[in-house]
């Protein structure tokens, strides 16, 4: 999702894109565009609108107006609204291969970007003018490839980072998140849900066609035994953990279970070669940030080396002030969201007195104490801090 999206936006700056892939958008094990909702927010939106992909996305998309946050066994629960935030949705809900539809078929249609796929990075070699990615097609082919920047967005547990010899820091969950969609009888209304529940989170998202996503996040030991239920049972548990606030729950769909980790990436760049989206940091899905958070990593690249190619003639993407300039930029950003998600889920995932108390507190106050809603939504809605081109909704040229 986040290499095809990088070689979409550069599109405009008439650069030579290789993109390689290991496993081809059809295929019934892609990882990255597969039957998983994803939640664009605000800034993701406003990049697809400079790229000039939204109105495809949008007509394939379910906008939320609010957001229904809620502790389970507790009576306290939160709401943010779109039109208290003044915007006409808080973000759009898109399944994961109709997006990559959308942008593969447009790739297909950029003149100098090649895609090679199904295809494999099997090892890589820096010097100092040039790096060099060894290619491996499906018949066993090599293929050498020569660049002035490698980018790798090959997901959390990239292989391209450990040939790069950069370190990663990573802490199971021993959780996963079961996904899956089903039909309430109530009308969701454009509306989200996320309970907390001893378990984990359960987020509900609104779909096309009055059907809902969910994705409820259950122990390790709990995913085998949930995936492994009938139907009705199935259903009669999530109906336990969410309540009745939609009515009952029926219909439930192909069900996938996650493997949930935090990852991080020590060094987000090394020479002639930088880490963006899942490669550089991992999330929990708690807040659905991962994929929005990859994408602002796309906007601030494209800014640095739009930067660069309007400053002069001797414009190199690979160049070492570049890539700085790159992760003075991302690391703060990166940081708070790292934080923000592994902070939530400690914090609601805890049956500890202590925390219990706090979650009430915080829960309190970020219904009572003015601006703290605004703020929350402003952050994950992509729209805090210093923003990109893309990110502000402008081309890159
Ligand atoms: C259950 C769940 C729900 C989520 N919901 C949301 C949400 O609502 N909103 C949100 O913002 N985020 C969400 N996320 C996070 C989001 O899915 C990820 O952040 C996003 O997929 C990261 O994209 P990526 O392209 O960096 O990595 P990936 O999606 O992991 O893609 C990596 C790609 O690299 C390829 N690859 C791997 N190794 C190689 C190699 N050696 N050579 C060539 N290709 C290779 C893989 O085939 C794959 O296509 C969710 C995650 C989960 C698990």
């Amino acid at each position: 999702m986040i290499g095809t999206s990088l070689a979409l936006a550069l599109a405009p700056l008439g650069l030579r894109i290789a993109v390689v892939e290991a496993v081809e958008r059809s295929a019934s094990e892609q990882p990255s565009f597969d039957d998983r909702s994803t939640a664009l927010s605000r800034s993701t939106q406003r990049m697809f609108e400079a790229m000039g992909l939204w109105p495809e996305i949008v007509a394939a998309a379910t906008p939320v107006a609010s957001i229904h946050i809620s502790d389970r066994g507790r009576f306290g629960f939160s709401h943010i609204a779109a039109d208290e935030q003044g915007v006409e949705a808080l973000g759009y809900v898109v399944i994961n291969r109709v997006l990559g539809s959308v942008l593969q078929r447009t790739l297909r249609d950029v003149a100098d970007v090649d895609v090679i796929c199904p295809a494999r990075i099997i090892d890589v070699e820096i010097e100092p003018d040039q790096a060099n990615a060894r290619v491996e097609l499906e018949n066993g082919e090599k293929l050498a490839l020569h660049c002035s920047l490698l980018v790798a967005a090959d997901g959390a547990n990239s292989s391209v980072r450990g040939e790069l010899g950069i370190a990663a820091q990573t802490a199971r969950y021993e959780q996963r998140a079961v996904i899956g969609n089903l039909l309430p009888e109530k009308p969701v209304a454009n509306r989200a849900f996320e309970r907390f529940t001893e378990q984990g989170p359960l987020a509900i998202l609104p779909l096309a066609d009055e059907r809902a996503a969910f994705v409820w996040t259950v122990s390790e030991d709990e995913a085998e035994r949930v995936l492994a239920l009938k139907d009705a049972e199935f259903l009669k548990e999530l109906q336990e953990q969410f309540g009745y606030r939609l009515g009952l729950l029926s219909k439930v769909g192909k069900r996938v279970a996650y493997p949930l980790q935090l990852s991080k990436a020590l060094q987000l760049t090394a020479e002639r070669s930088v880490l963006i989206g899942n490669a550089a940091h991992g999330l929990h899905p708690v807040a659905a940030q991962g994929f929005n958070l990859g994408m602002r990593d796309v906007a601030a690249l494209c800014d640095c080396i739009a930067d660069a190619q309007n400053a002069g003639s001797d414009f190199d993407p690979g160049d070492a002030q570049l890539l700085e300039r790159y992760a003075d930029w991302r690391r703060a950003d990166q940081k708070k969201l790292v934080g923000f998600t592994d902070g939530l889920v400690k914090l609601f995932g805890s049956s500890r007195r202590p925390l219990r108390a706090l979650r009430n507190l915080g829960m309190l106050g970020f219904d009572l104490i003015p601006g703290v809603r605004s703020l929350f939504a402003k952050h994950t809605m992509g729209l805090a801090g210093r923003l990109p081109r893309l990110s502000r909704g402008m081309p890159l040229k």
